[in-house]
C-alpha cells in the first residue's frame, strides 16, 4: 500500500513515515499542499494524510479540489485544530476520516486499513480471492492448510495483487507500491519476494505472465 503524507511538521512527519514504513507501507512524504496537489496526479496512492495548516494550499482547499476533480482517493484529515467546525468541514469536503494530533500510530494504521478497505468495497478486514487469504493487521497469509506470518515486504507484495485480483502488476508496478521515494530499491526484489512467498505458500499462489508481470487469479464466481 502506498501512502502520500502530506504534513509540514518535520517531527510528526518523521514519526508517521517512519512507522508506516515499518507497518509494510511505502510512503511518500510532501510538505506543502502544491507539491500535494502535483504528486496525487501519479494516481500511485492508495490514500493520503493530510494535514490542514499547510504552506502554499491548506488542506482544506487542497481537498476540496481534489474532490471537485472527482478523485475519491481516500483521505485521513491529521490535524491540531480540534474545533468541531473543522471535523465538520473536513467531512462535509469529503475526508473518510479524521484524528487529531497527537494520536496513536497504531490506531492511525487501523484506520488506514479501514479507508482502503471501505473504498474497495469490502466490509471483512480480510483480503482474498477465494485461494488465498491476507490478515492486514497480522501480515498472517493463509493457503488450504498452509498459515504463515509474512514479512514487511512480503506482505506489501501479495497485498497489493489481492487488492486488484486478476490485474497484472509489471515490475516497476510492484516496486513502486512496496517502496517510497527515498528507499532504494535493492535489486532483483519482486524475483526474490515472490519467490519466498511461493515457497511458504505454495507456487500457485501468484502467477506469471511471461512479459508481463505477475497476478493473483479472480475470485471465482
Ligand atoms: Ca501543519
Amino acid at each position: 500500500m502506498r501512502i502520500l503524507l502530506v504534513e509540514d511538521d518535520a517531527m510528526i512527519g518523521e514519526a508517521v513515515s517512519l512507522f508506516l514504513r515499518d507497518s509494510a507501507c511505502a510512503v511518500d512524504w510532501v510538505k506543502d499542499g502544491v507539491t500535494a496537489a502535483q504528486v496525487i496526479e501519479t494516481g500511485e496512492y492508495q490514500a493520503m494524510l493530510l494535514d490542514l495548516g499547510l504552506p502554499r494550499r491548506d488542506g482544506f482547499e487542497l481537498l476540496h479540489r481534489l474532490r471537485q476533480a472527482g478523485n475519491d482517493l481516500p483521505v485521513i484529515i491529521i490535524t491540531a485544530r480540534d474545533s468541531i467546525q473543522d471535523r465538520i468541514k473536513g467531512l462535509d469536503l469529503g475526508a473518510d476520516d479524521y484524528m487529531i494530533k497527537p494520536f496513536d500510530l497504531n490506531e492511525l494504521i487501523a484506520r488506514l486499513r479501514a479507508v482502503v478497505r471501505r473504498h474497495g468495497g469490502r466490509a471483512a478486514p480480510w483480503l482474498t480471492n477465494g485461494t488465498v487469504s491476507l490478515d492486514p493487521a497480522s501480515h498472517e497469509a493463509h493457503h488450504g492448510d498452509v498459515t504463515v506470518t509474512l514479512s514487511a515486504r512480503e506482505f506489501a507484495l501479495l497485498h497489493t495483487l489481492l487488492l486488484a485480483p486478476g490485474t497484472i502488476f509489471s515490475r516497476t508496478a510492484l516496486e513502486e507500491r512496496i517502496y517510497g521515494w527515498n528507499e532504494e530499491v535493492e535489486s532483483n526484489v519482486v524475483d526474490f519476494l515472490i519467490h519466498s512467498i511461493r515457497k511458504k505458500l505454495g507456487g500457485d499462489v501468484i502467477k506469471n505472465i511471461r512479459g508481463a508481470g505477475w497476478l493473483v487469479d479472480k475470485p471465482r464466481t
